[in-house]
């Protein structure tokens, strides 16, 4: 009888230790709170000529409600002197001149390697349209994680589309080309992107070397940046696709659509035709051509191959209109930081 007290003594002893150090092991308070490291994460943002005009509500609405537990700092690539919170801390402005169209866009690549080395500091690296404007939380759901490095935004003309109708680059002499029956289940736009940022940076290098490569041979892919980035996410499997709610257009309605699963549209693209913006061509400053280039464009409309072939002084794009060419190697207007 005494063995078995002194048994069930040593039980309740082992017992009371385990309750005891469980006692510890737990949270003490029942508010369980999940503990967030804080991520570095940079925001390159293009915004040259009038295109500033969309800064203010970008830079509001991101630093409310994008990644809100991180902290975030934005590249302004910009050749405006003066805009709204270039004094915050977290906004490095980067002077760049304004290349015209479609280079402001299609020249972003290049644009970016200028600050290459400090991107290598952060965490992730995004990219938004400048008319971006983020309505209701993006989270952790837009990183990329384990063998996950890239991540994209579904285009919603081409959701739930068949790819032959994906307004991929068709010349075969492109760098960005994709055959009719090849390309991803999904099209992707050019105005948000991102990914880990030595993934990320990668995509900038290779994207910039295939639209060199074309400018050399004066093509100009179909839908500029956005035709180089679908044909580098071709065939990868290790990207994000985020359904087009996550970058839609503010004159549609996602019941315009008959998606299957319709959800609440996170980041909005403000419209570039709305009176307030003053439209694409006023927006783009196509007005502003210089005399030589116009000089460049008469003469081409006149001897058309010639002048490119021999001449090599514009380049095509696929709508054939006639663009002048750029000096890429011209440290003045893509200076190293
Ligand atoms: N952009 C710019 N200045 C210009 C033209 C374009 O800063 O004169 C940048 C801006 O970030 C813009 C992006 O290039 O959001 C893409 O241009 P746009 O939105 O006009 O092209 P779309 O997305 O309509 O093809």
């Amino acid at each position: 009888m005494l063995r078995f007290l002194t048994h069930k003594k040593n039980i309740l002893i082992v017992f009371c230790l385990i309750s005891n150090f469980n006692i510890w092991a737990k949270p003490i308070s029942s508010d369980k709170q999940e503990i967030i490291k804080p991520l570095k994460i940079a925001v390159l943002y293009i915004a040259t000529g009038r295109y500033i005009n969309f800064w203010n509500e970008f830079y509001e609405s991101s630093e409310k409600l994008f990644l809100e537990k991180h902290p975030k700092d934005y590249f302004v690539f910009t050749d405006q002197e003066n805009f709204k919170y270039q004094k915050n801390t977290n906004v490095h402005p980067i002077h760049q001149k304004q290349l015209g169209w479609p280079y402001d866009t299609l020249l972003r690549f290049k644009m970016f390697l200028r600050i290459e080395e400090r991107l290598k500091q952060y965490d992730y690296i995004f990219f938004f349209n400048a008319n971006a404007k983020i309505i209701m939380p993006v989270g952790k759901e837009i990183l990329p994680e384990g063998n996950l490095n890239l991540v994209v935004s579904v285009y919603p003309t081409y959701f739930e589309k068949d790819k032959a109708s994906f307004p991929y680059e068709r010349n075969s002499e492109s760098t960005s080309y994709i055959a009719m029956n090849e390309g991803n289940k999904y099209y992707v736009q050019g105005g948000v992107n991102g990914g880990k940022s030595k993934h990320y940076l990668r995509l900038i290098k290779t994207c910039f070397e295939n639209v060199n490569a074309d400018l050399k041979n004066h093509i100009i892919a179909t839908v500029h940046d956005e035709s180089h980035i679908n044909k580098y996410i071709q065939n990868r499997n290790d990207v994000i696709f985020l359904k087009p709610f996550y970058m839609f257009p503010e004159e549609q309605s996602v019941n315009d659509y008959n998606f299957k699963n319709p959800m609440p549209v996170k980041i909005l693209i403000r419209d570039k035709n709305n009176p307030k913006y003053g439209g694409y061509s006023h927006l783009r400053g196509s007005q502003k051509k210089s005399l030589l280039d116009k000089i460049k464009c008469f003469i081409y409309k006149k001897f058309k191959f010639f002048f490119i072939d021999t001449l090599g002084l514009c380049h095509l794009e696929s709508n054939k209109n006639c663009i002048p060419v750029l000096n890429l190697d011209d440290e003045k207007l893509f200076p190293k930081e």
